[in-house]
């Protein structure tokens, strides 16, 4: 029999959020068994909790965001992903403000302070649940098909495509969960230049600082742009450039680095079924509003088989 989990001792991760810029501090604590992870704004009065679960998402652009009673918290999947990749059943997050820090841009802070932390075992049975028929979510437009399919344990295959020769065609897979650590939490986002663009005009990308992304040049890099984006993110011009297609001071740690960040991304997304899962997923082109659209198919089933219990 498997128990569940919790951490050991409360620990506080702080930055800006990405999108917002916004600096919060996030402090993870210890739960009790069968609460699942719940995060509390803690900068409201009362303060609000939310969930972790499908039927709280509210807004899936550049990130998951999940709401109650008005109140959102924002880019929680990078946290999700760490706290599944290690198995972590039960936490509370209480954060002060309305994104979580977006840290190095993955989830090796996280895993790393987890594993800090230390990871006690609960004396109450951990339950998965178990894809009993193929569950599939398609886009054919976009070109993007999630496939759940019964399996003994978890797994997942990920595809990305881009009519870019920078990336291309990538695959990354996890066979279990034990591959998490080192192939899949340190895997950083990524961007097109162009993007960044768009992103700075929308207004957003405000915790930006070119170490928290992978910046693929997808266009010309003048000496203008590059003044631009130096003082947008705080940086000397002289130390933009671009090296291999990518703009920054960081090299990838994978040649796949942005299809591992696509599958760290989905398995903080799939986290918002409530249960770990036994199945085994392929994915093509996943992204936050198709992981999350199939996370509330399986989280419905799993809602429903409880309620025949
Ligand atoms: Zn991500």
């Amino acid at each position: 029999m498997e128990y569940q989990t919790t951490i050991d001792k409360p620990f506080t991760l702080s930055g800006p959020g990405l999108h917002t810029g916004k600096f919060t501090h996030a402090t993870m604590l210890p739960a009790p068994a069968d609460s699942g992870i719940v995060i509390r704004r803690t900068d409201i009065t009362p303060n609000i909790d939310i969930a972790a679960l499908a039927e709280y998402v509210v807004d899936t652009n550049h990130g998951t965001t999940i709401g109650h009673d008005g109140v959102t918290v924002s880019t929680i999947e990078h946290l999700m992903s760490s706290l599944r990749g290690m198995s972590v059943d039960n936490a509370l997050i209480e954060v002060d403000g309305p994104e979580i820090p977006i840290l190095d841009g993955s989830a090796r802070m996280w895993i790393d302070q987890i594993a800090a932390s230390g990871i006690v075992t609960l004396d109450t049975e951990r339950r998965y649940y178990s894809i009993q028929s193929p569950v599939v979510w398609r886009d054919a437009e976009r070109n993007i098909e999630l496939v759940a399919e019964p399996a003994d344990t978890f797994s997942v295959e990920s595809t990305i495509e881009f009519q870019s020769d920078l990336i291309g065609n990538q695959t990354a897979t996890l066979d279990s969960l034990d591959q998490y650590q080192s192939d899949i939490a340190r895997c950083r986002t990524f961007v097109f230049l162009h993007e960044v663009e768009i992103l700075l005009a929308h207004n957003l990308i405000k915790g930006g600082d070119l170490e928290n992304a992978l910046v693929f040049v997808d266009k010309p890099l003048g000496d203008e742009e590059k003044q631009r984006l130096a003082s947008v993110f705080n940086k000397d011009k002289d130390s933009i450039h671009v090296h291999n297609g990518v703009l920054n001071t960081i090299e990838p740690y994978f040649a796949n680095e942005p299809a591992r960040h696509k599958l760290l991304d989905f398995i903080g997304d799939i986290s918002l079924v409530g249960m770990p899962l036994k199945a085994r997923f392929k994915l093509r082109c996943p992204g936050h509003y198709a992981n999350t659209q199939l996370a509330k198919i399986i989280r419905n089933q799993v809602v429903n088989q409880a309620i025949k219990q």
